[in-house]
């Protein structure tokens, strides 16, 4: 097997907070091991219109507690060609790089297997998304941050529910999945969660609503994950305003806030951690895996695992909220 001396690094898909402390751990790494490193900018997008940045350690100081990423990120239809990705590869071998390290969700990780089953260049990934729902790893980077940003925004919407005795329906991000809206309903005592992963939502509602205008309660709050089946909040809401007039309905989008901020220490730690043993697997030789975290230990899963895997939600989970809500 070829010897790795200068590695890329380059984050894509969506972005989430700890993405740059996951670089800076990366870069750091890397250059402990002795090893160069290039950023690629835009994702798969920069590889193949070859936006490369040489990186060294002052680079990525200063960035460990900043959201978003610095390499920026972009959604790449070309890598999804064989023509593109031989661009990509033709510009990988012109800057003498030997392995890549790749900072993002499901999709990416299809795109760096996929690559390197083409071509003769290892791959590691590391888990950067909100949603959480990623097979193979107990948590994702951006997890962490957006739930406690999710918590905090429904603790003020909350103040102005009950001072005007209102009905909210909170829409989350999760486009499939819904354990930002779970966890964040248990840890603000919301009044129903909707997500995508539970049937016979529609009853549990209406029958939770007879209740409420049956019992007069002041307020509630609603919270909708933006994938789940009954629609978004605004639709789910209109439905509730049709069939009980005397509710006081309001809506709140959370939308891109959701995606930005100061990372969590915990957010900053996994991003941290994940980054060491990335840099870690492709000196062992690991190929084509992603660098997850389960039961507090870091993990190794191959991509084919992580792509077709389905991240369940936890049955203890959902069933601490049907005790603890409707
Ligand atoms: P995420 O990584 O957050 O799931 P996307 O699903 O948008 O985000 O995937 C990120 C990028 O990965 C895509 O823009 C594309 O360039 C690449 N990718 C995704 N699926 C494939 C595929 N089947 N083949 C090649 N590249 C892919």
């Amino acid at each position: 097997m070829k010897k790795i001396s200068k590695i890329a690094v380059l984050s894509s898909g969506g972005d989430a907070p700890g993405m740059n402390a996951a670089i800076r751990s990366v870069v750091r790494a890397a250059i402990f091991h002795g090893l160069e490193v290039e950023g690629i900018e835009h994702g798969y997008e920069g590889m193949i219109k070859a936006e490369f940045v040489k990186l060294k350690s002052k680079n990525v100081r200063n960035i460990i507690q900043r959201g978003g990423t610095i390499l920026r990120t972009a959604r790449s239809e070309e890598f999804k060609t064989e023509e593109g990705r031989q661009k990509a590869y033709d510009n990988l071998v012109k800057r003498k790089i030997d392995a890549v390290i790749v900072i993002g969700g499901d999709g990416t990780f299809r795109g760096a297997g996929i690559f390197s089953q083409e071509f003769d260049i290892p791959f590691v990934g590391i888990p950067g998304t909100i949603d959480n729902d990623m097979f193979g790893t107990d948590f994702t980077i951006g997890f962490d941050t957006a739930l406690n940003t999710v918590v905090e925004a429904i603790d003020r919407i909350k103040d102005t529910a009950s001072s005007h005795d209102r009905m909210f329906f909170i829409e989350v991000m999760g486009r499939d999945a819904g354990f930002i809206a779970l966890q964040a309903g248990i840890a603000t005592g919301a009044e129903a969660i909707l997500i995508p992963e539970i049937e016979g939502q529609a009853e549990k509602l209406k029958e939770y609503l007879l209740n409420e205008s049956k019992s007069k309660k002041s307020s509630s709050i609603i919270l909708v994950a933006e994938g789940n089946n009954l629609g978004g909040a605004v639709e789910v809401a209109n439905k509730v305003k049709d069939d009980f007039k005397d509710f006081n309905v309001r809506v709140n989008v959370l939308g891109h806030m959701q995606r930005g901020g100061t990372p969590t220490a915990f957010d900053r730690f996994l991003a941290s951690r994940l980054g060491v043993a990335a840099v870690d697997a492709l000196l062992d030789n690991q190929r084509s895996v992603m660098v997850g975290y389960k039961n507090h230990e870091v993990v190794h899963v191959p991509f084919n695992k992580t792509i077709k895997g389905n991240r369940d939600i936890s049955n203890e989970l959902l069933r601490v909220a049907d005790i603890l809500t409707i």
